[in-house]
């Protein structure tokens, strides 16, 4: 039995992207009588949004996909993020780091598919735990996990080289725990065993799957699909003017409709789906 998730922050409302997502998501688990669960990413304190989870699970029923099961809540769940930091803190892979934004920009000497590289500088300094957060020492993790294999449906078998991403942070100053860290231990908690999502986030796989064995979770497959651009090639985004499903929604649209015509890849005027490396 295959299990997937459609996994929204409430940053923000959905949009077509979200649609197209949440379609795949659910159709992929229909069509191999499997699950489709509805996971809220809500423990970004600073932009996460309660309001908006009526809204999204209001969206996802005017497109037609019914989710099993109860909807799972990141912010219910802090406690197993703080115990896999914990563990991971044991086996001295994770160290505090107190730099700002700024400064990290600052010394960043490589860009990695994140953004800039953070270069270490707390590595091999004394930094007060307190209010720190908490990255991962690259290199040792990569080292100690060994050679790491996973499958992605559409790309084919991967070697993951988490290595670029460099010292990620795992345990953050103003949230529990960072999307890479969350992300892999709920699709564990949850039993997924295919996780779809959108073609930007291919390398963060090859993250989650150094997680996946340091924590000695199991090993799901993924399914990294296109994503919906715009004319000019970039991605959906409701500043730049794409409508939020919730006014289409009250405006009456038809989101039945609109989900088979993201299913059948006739796509609103102006859009297209770029496969990504999918
Ligand atoms: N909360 C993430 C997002 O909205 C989900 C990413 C994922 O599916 O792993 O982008």
């Amino acid at each position: 039995m295959i299990r997937t998730r459609f996994a929204p922050s409430p940053n923000g409302l959905l949009h077509l992207g979200h649609a197209y997502a949440a379609v795949v998501a659910h159709d992929l688990a229909r069509a191999r009588e499997g699950e489709f669960l509805l996971r809220i990413e809500d423990i970004d304190g600073t932009r996460s949004r309660a309001e908006l989870v009526p809204e999204i699970l209001a969206d996802l029923e005017w497109l037609g996909l019914k989710w099993d099961g109860k909807v799972v809540f990141q912010s219910a769940r802090l406690a197993s993020y703080a115990a896999a930091g914990e563990r991971l803190k044991a086996m001295g892979l994770l160290y505090p780091c107190q730099c700002t934004r700024a400064e990290v920009l600052a010394a960043a000497q490589a860009e990695g598919p994140d953004g800039p590289v953070y270069p270490g500088t707390c590595r091999d300094r004394a930094v007060d735990p307190e209010g720190a957060a908490w990255r991962i020492d690259m290199a040792r993790a990569v080292e100690l996990a060994g050679q790491l294999e996973w499958v992605d449906e559409l790309a084919g078998p991967q070697r993951a080289d988490p290595a670029p991403f460099g010292d990620v942070v795992l345990l953050r100053k103003e949230a529990p725990a960072s999307y890479h860290l969350a992300a892999t231990l709920d699709d564990a908690a949850d039993g997924i065993t295919l996780v779809t999502r959108g073609a930007d986030l291919f390398g963060a796989s090859h993250v989650h799957r150094l997680l996946q064995a340091l924590l000695d979770l199991p090993v799901p497959r993924w399914h990294h699909h296109g994503l919906l651009v715009e004319a000019d090639g970039r991605k959906l985004a409701k500043r730049r003017g794409s409508p939020a499903l919730a006014d289409l929604r009250r405006a009456g649209e038809d989101g039945r409709a609109l989900a088979d015509a993201l299913r059948e890849a006739r796509f609103p005027a102006g859009l297209s789906l770029d496969p990504g490396l999918g």
